[in-house]
C-alpha cells in the first residue's frame, strides 16, 4: 500500500508553473487544498496559465517568490526546472516542510505498477519502448513523466490492472521523500547536468535516489556493463541485470544476436537483435532493458518479440531524415550531452559530417577527438560552445566553425560527397539559440527539407531545359 495523502483544507504551494507546475496546482486544487503558485516570470509571461488558475481558486504570486509564502505552507511541490537548493526551499525544509517534487506526490495516487526509468541516456527511448510492448502485450499501460505528460495528469485514468511507465529525471529525484516504484530501472551513469549537480557524485547519488525506498519484493533492473552503476548497486531490492556484454546471472543478455531473459537458471529466448530497426550499440542497451522490464511487467516473449520489431524509435533520436544527392542526413537533436554524442557517432562507419555545438554544460568534448579523427571527414560548429569544443577537439578533425545551423547545413552540403552521412548530435544543450532541442531537431528537418526542394526544383528545370 502507498502512504496516500489527503490533500483537502492543506495549504499546499507550487513552485514552478510550466507544464508540471500548472497540473500540479489545478490537481491540487480539486482535491480540495488551498493553492498558492509561484514563479519568476511576470503575469505578463504567463497570461493564459494565470486566468486557468485563478478560475481554479489558485492564489499567484509571479514575478519572483515571496519567502513568507514558502513558510506558511504544508507541503511545497516543485517542478524539474526548479532547482532543489532555491534559498527559500531551504528555509521551508528547516523549519521541516516537505519539499517534493511532483512525482513523489503523484506516486500516492497512481494505481497499478509503476515502471519508473532513469539514466543518463536512453530515458526517453526505452520509456517509449517499454509502454509498446506492454501495449502489444494487452497490457493497460499509461506513460508519462519526463517524457511529456506528468503523472498527475494519468492518475484520473489509473486503475489496479495499469502498469504506468514513467521517465524519470536526476532532478525530479532530487526530491522525493517515499516514493518506491515497483520496478526501477537505470539505463547508465555517465556526466550530465554538471551546470546544475555540483559533482558526478552528486548527479550520481540523485540518480540511485530511485532505489532507496524500495522493498525486497521490488525490482532494480541495472546495467551491468555500466561500473559507475555496479559500483553503487542498492542492497534492498531484487536486482536483475542487462548487458550487451556476458551473460547475466538474473536478467536480459545478448547470445548469438539472439536476446535471451535468464532467472532461477532457466532462459526464454525474447526477439532477435536485428529485428528492432533502432540503430547503435548504445540502443542495444536500450532494447534490453527494456525487454526485462517488460518481462518483469508480465508482457509475454511473443508480444516482447513483436513489440521490438514494430517500434519505429522517437523523433529527434537517430532520426533519419532524408536522403539527397547520396548524402544521407541524420537527426540527433537529443545528443544534448558528450556521451549521446560520442553513441551516435558510434552508430555509424563513416564518412561522418558531425554538426556539434550549443550551449555548454559543463563536460569535457575530449571523448569526441578519437572518434572523429577515425570517421568524420570534417566537424561543424554552431553555438556558443564552439570555441570550448575546438579547443577540445584540437587538430584531430577538420573543423569549420558555423554560427548558425543554417550555414552549417549549407556547408555540410558543399563538403560532402555522395555516401557521407551528415548527423547533428550537438553534445550540448540547446537555449543559446533555440527554445529546446525539439525546436533544433525541427530546424535541421526543415533545413533539410528545403535542400531537398531546391534538389528537385534543379532537377525539373534542367529536365524542362533538355
Ligand atoms: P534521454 O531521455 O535520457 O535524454 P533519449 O532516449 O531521448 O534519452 O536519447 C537521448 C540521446 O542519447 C539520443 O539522441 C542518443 O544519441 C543517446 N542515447 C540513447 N540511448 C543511449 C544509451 N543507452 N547510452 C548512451 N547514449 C544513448
Amino acid at each position: 500500500m502507498r502512504p496516500g495523502i489527503d490533500l483537502a483544507g492543506k495549504r499546499v504551494l507550487v513552485v514552478g508553473l510550466a507544464r508540471t507546475g500548472i497540473v500540479t496546482a489545478l490537481f491540487s486544487a480539486g482535491y480540495g487544498a488551498t493553492v498558492t503558485a509561484t514563479d519568476e516570470r511576470p503575469e505578463t509571461e504567463l497570461h493564459e496559465t494565470a486566468a486557468k488558475l485563478r478560475a481554479a481558486g489558485v492564489t499567484l504570486e509571479l514575478g519572483g517568490h515571496r519567502a513568507e509564502s514558502f513558510l506558511k505552507q504544508d507541503l511545497i511541490v516543485v517542478s524539474p526546472g526548479v532547482p532543489a537548493k532555491l534559498p527559500e526551499l531551504e528555509l521551508a525544509r528547516a523549519r521541516g516542510i516537505p519539499v517534493w517534487s511532483e512525482i513523489e506526490l503523484a506516486w500516492r495516487f497512481l494505481r497499478g505498477k509503476l515502471i519508473a526509468i532513469t539514466g543518463s541516456n536512453g530515458k526517453t527511448t526505452t520509456t517509449s519502448l517499454v509502454a509498446h510492448i506492454l501495449q502489444a502485450a494487452g497490457i493497460p499501460t499509461l506513460i508519462g513523466g519526463n517524457i511529456g505528460t506528468p503523472l498527475l495528469a494519468l492518475v484520473e485514468n489509473s486503475m489496479d490492472t495499469t502498469v504506468t511507465v514513467a521517465e524519470i529525471s536526476s532532478f525530479q529525484l532530487e526530491t522525493i521523500e517515499k516514493f518506491r516504484p515497483e520496478i526501477g530501472v537505470l539505463l547508465n551513469l555517465t556526466p550530465d547536468h554538471l551546470d546544475r549537480h555540483a559533482t558526478f557524485d552528486e548527479y550520481a547519488q540523485a540518480k540511485m535516489r530511485m532505489f532507496e525506498n524500495q522493498l525486497e519484493r521490488d525490482i532494480a533492473i541495472l546495467n551491468a556493463d555500466d561500473p559507475e552503476i555496479t559500483k553503487r548497486m542498492p542492497t534492498k531490492p531484487h536486482i536483475f541485470w542487462f548487458s550487451r556484454q556476458k551473460r547475466v546471472a538474473a536478467g536480459a543478455f545478448l547470445r548469438d544476436e539472439q536476446i535471451f531473459f535468464r532467472n532461477e537458471g532457466s532462459e526464454v529466448a525474447l526477439a532477435r537483435r536485428d529485428e528492432t530497426s533502432l540503430r547503435g550499440e548504445h540502443n542495444v542497451e536500450n532494447v534490453l532493458a527494456a525487454c526485462a522490464a517488460a518481462y518483469l511487467a508480465g508482457a509475454d516473449p511473443a508480444a516482447i518479440a513483436s513489440g521490438i520489431k514494430t517500434f519505429k524509435g522517437v523523433e529527434h533520436r537517430l532520426e533519419f531524415v532524408a536522403e539527397v544527392s547520396g548524402v544521407r542526413f541524420y537527426n540527433d537533436s537529443k545528443a544534448t550531452n558528450v556521451d549521446a554524442a560520442v553513441k551516435a557517432i558510434e552508430a555509424f562507419p563513416g564518412p561522418l559530417i558531425v554538426i556539434l555545438g550549443g550551449k555548454d554544460k559543463g563536460s569535457p568534448y575530449t571523448p569526441l577527438r578519437e572518434l572523429l579523427r577515425e570517421r568524420a571527414r570534417m566537424a561543424i560548429l554552431i553555438g556558443a560552445a564552439a570555441d570550448k569544443i575546438a579547443e577540445d577537439l584540437g587538430d584531430g578533425v577538420p573543423l569549420e566553425s558555423a554560427g548558425t545551423l543554417d550555414r552549417a547545413v549549407n556547408l555540410a552540403v558543399q563538403n560532402a560527397q555522395p555516401g557521407d552521412t551528415v548527423l547533428l548530435a550537438p553534445a550540448c544543450s540547446s537555449f543559446d539559440q533555440f527554445e529546446n532541442y525539439e525546436h533544433r531537431g525541427r530546424m535541421f528537418k526543415e533545413l533539410v527539407a528545403s535542400l531537398e526542394n531546391q534538389n528537385q526544383s534543379a532537377a525539373g528545370a534542367s529536365t524542362q531545359k533538355g
